[in-house]
């Protein structure tokens, strides 16, 4: 085993179905409504023939911002202790939220590679729209679609190296 991956990132950006689109496999649950418990879950993948294992961090309880927040903490933590490089994603729909900037200040503590995400980017117009997460304070980021696949390539190439 090459390495484990943690996706991590505040709930609705997309992380199950990057997770599932990765691993090909409908393990993970993917909400359009959020409020479903669940576990995190595992899972293989491989790239330019590195097999790595994911962590779709996926489990969270609707509630106040205080639930939200802890279950970040939790995200967080899990990626500290058991990952090789973390994938912190968000969305370009909904832009930078107070979530986001929380766990970005979270994650510039972790000395373990640290790759940014942003998914949702289905098109062009959405390439241009992606450039503000910049603001976000961790460098250049990956835009991409979980849900059609396009700039996950790229991300792939950038990760496997750090495996
Ligand atoms: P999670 O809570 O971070 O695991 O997010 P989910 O994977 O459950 O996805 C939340 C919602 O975003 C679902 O309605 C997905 O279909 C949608 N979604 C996920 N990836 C994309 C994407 O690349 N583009 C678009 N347009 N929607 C996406
Ligand atoms: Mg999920």
């Amino acid at each position: 085993m090459a390495g484990i991956v943690a996706v991590v990132g505040r709930p609705n950006v997309g992380k199950s179905t990057f997770f599932n689109r990765m691993i090909q496999r409908r393990e993970a649950i993917v909400d359009a409504v959020s409020g479903v418990t669940r576990d995190r879950h595992y899972g293989k993948s491989d790239w330019a023939g590195k097999e790595f294992s994911l962590i779709d961090t996926g489990g969270y309880v609707v509630g106040s911002d205080d639930v939200f927040e802890k279950e970040i903490d939790k995200q967080v933590e899990l990626a500290i202790a058991e990952a090789d490089a973390i994938l912190f994603m968000v969305d370009v729909e909904a832009g930078i939220t107070g979530m986001d900037e929380d766990v970005a200040r979270l994650l510039r503590k972790v000395e373990k590679p640290i790759f940014l995400v942003v998914n949702k980017v289905d098109n062009a117009a959405r390439l241009e729209d992606a450039v503000e997460f910049y603001n976000l304070g961790l460098g250049d980021y990956y835009p991409l679609s979980s849900i059609n696949g396009s700039g996950t390539g790229e991300l792939l190439d950038a990760l496997v190296k750090v495996l």
